[in-house]
C-alpha cells in the first residue's frame, strides 16, 4: 500500500541521520497521501534508520489508527496526526533533535535566523511551542499554535524537547530541519564573534531588488 510515499518517508529518515540530525532511532517522518486519500505514511517506533527500508513505514488512517505495516508506528504519531488533520497545507513533517537548535530550546529561546537565505526558507525567527509531554496530541496543538498559519514559520522549536519541521512534501520538511539546525548553528558561531546583525524587512527588499 502506498509504495512511493512509504519509499519517500523511508528515504528522508535515512538522510535525516546522514544528515547527523539524529542518531540511531530517534526522531520521526510522516507524510501525507498526495493523491487525496488522507492516509498517512509514518516511521516506525524503536528500528535504528540505517537498518529501515520502505516496508518499514506504516500507513494510517488520519485519525492515527494503523491501516498497514507490520510495525508499530512512531510513538509521536500523535503530534504528526494532528497537524496534519489541522493543516491541509503540509504534507510532510519532519521531527528531529538537533542538537544546535535542542540548546536554544532547552532554553526556551527562539533562533534568530540571521543568515539571508535561511529566512527565506524559514522566516526571521523560530518560535518555540509551549512544552507539552512527548507522545500527546497536546504537543501537535502546542506546535500548531507555533507555527500559526499557511504564511507563518515553516519550522518551531518544541520545548526542551526539539525540532518540528513541516513542508508541502516530506522532502521539504527535511530542508527545513536541516535549515533550522544551520541557523542555531550559525547564531552560536556568529556570538563568539560579536553581535549578529538581525535580518529585517529592508534588507530583505534589497536583496530583492
Ligand atoms: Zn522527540
Amino acid at each position: 500500500m502506498l509504495e512511493s510515499l512509504r519509499r519517500r518517508v523511508c528515504d528522508v529518515a535515512v538522510e535525516m541521520e546522514r544528515l547527523g540530525l539524529v542518531r540511531g532511532t530517534a526522531g520521526n517522518v510522516s507524510a501525507r497521501d498526495p493523491d487525496g486519500s488522507g492516509l498517512v505514511a509514518v516511521t516506525p517506533t524503536s528500528l535504528p534508520y540505517r537498518r529501515m527500508t520502505a516496508d518499514d513505514v506504516v500507513i494510517l488512517d488520519p485519525d492515527g489508527s494503523v491501516r498497514w505495516g507490520r510495525r508499530r508506528p512512531t510513538s509521536e504519531t500523535p503530534m504528526h496526526t494532528v497537524v496534519l488533520r489541522e493543516r491541509p497545507d503540509v504534507g510532510g513533517l519532519v521531527h528531529t533533535h538537533s542538537i544546535h537548535a535542542l540548546s536554544f530550546a532547552v532554553v526556551n529561546r527562539e533562533i534568530p535566523v540571521v543568515h539571508l537565505e535561511a529566512v527565506y526558507r524559514l522566516g526571521e525567527v523560530v518560535p518555540v511551542a509551549r512544552h507539552a509531554p512527548p507522545g500527546t496530541e497536546e504537543l501537535g496543538r502546542r506546535a500548531l499554535e507555533a507555527l500559526g498559519g499557511p504564511d507563518g514559520p515553516r519550522a518551531c522549536l518544541l520545548q526542551n524537547h526539539g525540532v518540528l519541521a513541516v513542508g508541502a512534501g516530506v522532502e521539504e520538511a527535511l530542508a527545513n530541519a536541516l535549515a533550522v539546525e544551520e541557523a542555531a548553528h550559525c547564531y552560536h558561531l556568529a556570538l563568539r564573534l560579536g553581535e549578529p546583525i538581525r535580518v529585517t524587512r529592508d534588507h530583505l527588499r534589497r536583496s530583492m531588488d
